[in-house]
């Protein structure tokens, strides 16, 4: 019998869970089998229409000539992606592929959802662009469903276009609100590259050598790499020390993801939101949640991030989920600090267009008859844990974490010392895609996997995930 298949029958008789789903699993372990230990891609009714455009090599031809130098690919050989359906997405040859990135955490309903799709034509037929100048339902009626979401008194909402526009806004508002300039962000943070956000982003990898100031960057509440492991309360104290040795006593605000996703996905070690939340009050600062990966219904348990601590922000922003890959940011803050933006005029000509609003809404809708966010807990969960089973078998897995459907795999040469494992991800990587699999990658040091998949993601699918990863980390 084949090494894989092995492994996963000694798997099964390890836990109740397990034995539980022992006739599923076995069904899966005889298709490997048939399959020469190669695990096979889920059935799925769906054939895309045939792809008549250019070629994978002439797109990067035209890449190389005409777009930005900054601009990288995954995988040594790109992949021309040209068509999706929910969890899948299909390449030139029609070939398909699990996607367990959705677009960086975006595709939150699942690719060209057709209500989304609906939506977004209807309005586009009938209004593409007036100006906010003028009145249209499709902002007020999303902002509505939108402020319907939230907890407390988070009620007035500002269109952007993107996450690095929301940010920006809410770092301005924090600062105009409270007269203060200092604003505390997290080591590991990624927030966005305009001047602002820059700032309050902190990794170098991400960070330009031009001006950032005003922004303090606390010791990062990581429970795999930090020194204080899972005690949230002992992180907190780093920003109470960073206000009284490094600012007036007084600040702007502190900003946060609840996962950090961009930096590996890295959430925040329990209890440490609550006490800096008091921090932050004490020196007269808003609290900012930037929700622009953990949110919408991603983490399962709740549909932000920042509830997972059981507070709320004075700030909230978000994107990519919002519009399932249409372009749309957000602030929400209360009526009284929206305020701020009157003493002077805030316009954005694209933010809230009733073609992004529409798809807006539609999204929050198909999350919500679709039961995404419990799709996301029972699935995420599932997968989470057959990921930590994989631990066992891999000495390269250092660590497996995140909830919900917004989860990381860190690898590490040395689990002692962590040593990043950079060059192994890559390998790996490129054999889950030539399987079938793409998932993402980052962390500080470019070693976790991220796993961010359309929230339509299945039992089976999980398991077609974790069996490629299996497989992939055999080869090595
Ligand atoms: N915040 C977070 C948490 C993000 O992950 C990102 C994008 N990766 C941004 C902000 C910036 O969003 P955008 O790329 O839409 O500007």
């Amino acid at each position: 019998m084949h090494k894989f298949a092995t492994s996963l029958r000694r798997r099964t008789s390890g836990s109740d869970q397990f034995r539980r789903c022992f006739s599923q699993l076995a069904q899966r372990q005889s298709s490997i089998e048939e399959s020469g230990g190669v695990p096979i891609i889920p059935a799925f009714d769906y054939s895309p229409p045939p792809y008549t455009g250019p070629t994978a090599e002439e797109i990067l031809r035209k890449r190389k000539e005409f777009l930005s130098p900054a601009m990288f690919c995954f995988y040594k050989k790109p992949l021309n992606i040209v068509h999706g359906k929910m969890q899948y997405l299909f390449d030139e040859n029609g070939r398909r592929f699990l996607d367990g990135f959705g677009g960086i955490a975006t595709v939150n309903c699942g690719h060209c959802h057709p209500d989304v799709v609906k939506a977004i034509i209807n309005q586009t037929t009938t209004l593409q662009h007036s100006t906010i100048l003028y009145l249209n339902h499709s902002m007020a009626d999303f902002a509505a469903a939108l402020a319907g979401k939230m907890p407390g008194d988070l009620k007035v909402v500002f269109f952007t276009n993107s996450g690095t526009e929301a940010n920006e806004l809410a770092l301005m508002m924090a600062r105009l609100y409270t007269g203060c300039q200092d604003i505390i962000s997290l080591r590991n943070a990624y927030h966005g590259n305009a001047a602002g956000t820059m700032g309050a982003t902190a990794q170098s990898n991400w960070k330009f050598n031009v001006v950032q100031s005003g922004v303090h960057h606390a010791v990062n509440p990581d429970p795999y790499r930090g020194q204080f492991g899972s005690d949230g309360e002992k992180y907190a104290k780093d920003v109470d020390d960073l206000i009284q040795f490094g600012t007036s006593g007084n600040v702007a605000g502190f900003i946060f993801e609840a996962i950090q996703g961009v930096g590996g996905i890295v959430e925040l070690a329990p209890n440490y939101l609550p006490p800096v939340y008091k921090t932050i009050k004490k020196a007269g600062g808003l609290v900012i949640a930037d929700e622009v990966q953990a949110g919408f219904a991603r983490t399962g348990t709740n549909f932000w991030g920042f509830q997972n601590q059981g507070i709320v922000p004075d700030i909230v922003t978000m994107a990519k989920g919002i519009g399932n890959g249409i372009p749309l940011g957000a602030v929400v803050t209360t009526p009284e600090i929206a305020k701020v933006l009157t003493r002077r005029s805030y316009f954005n000509t694209f933010g809230g267009n009733p073609v992004c609003t529409a798809a807006g809404h539609a999204v929050l809708k198909v999350i919500e008859r679709e039961n995404l966010q419990e799709n996301a807990h029972v699935v995420g969960s599932y997968l989470k844990q057959r990921l930590t089973s994989l631990k066992d078998k891999h000495e390269i897995i250092g660590d497996v974490r995140g909830r919900g459907l917004i989860l990381g795999v860190e690898l590490v040469t040395d689990r002692k010392l962590k040593t990043p494992a950079k060059m192994e991800i890559l390998e790996i990587m490129e054999t889950m895609k030539d399987l079938g699999v793409l998932v993402g990658k980052g962390g500080f040091y470019g070693n976790v996997f991220r796993i961010t998949p359309p929230l339509c993601f299945t039992k089976e699918d999980a398991d077609f995930l974790v069996d490629v990863m299996d497989y992939s980390i055999s080869k090595l």
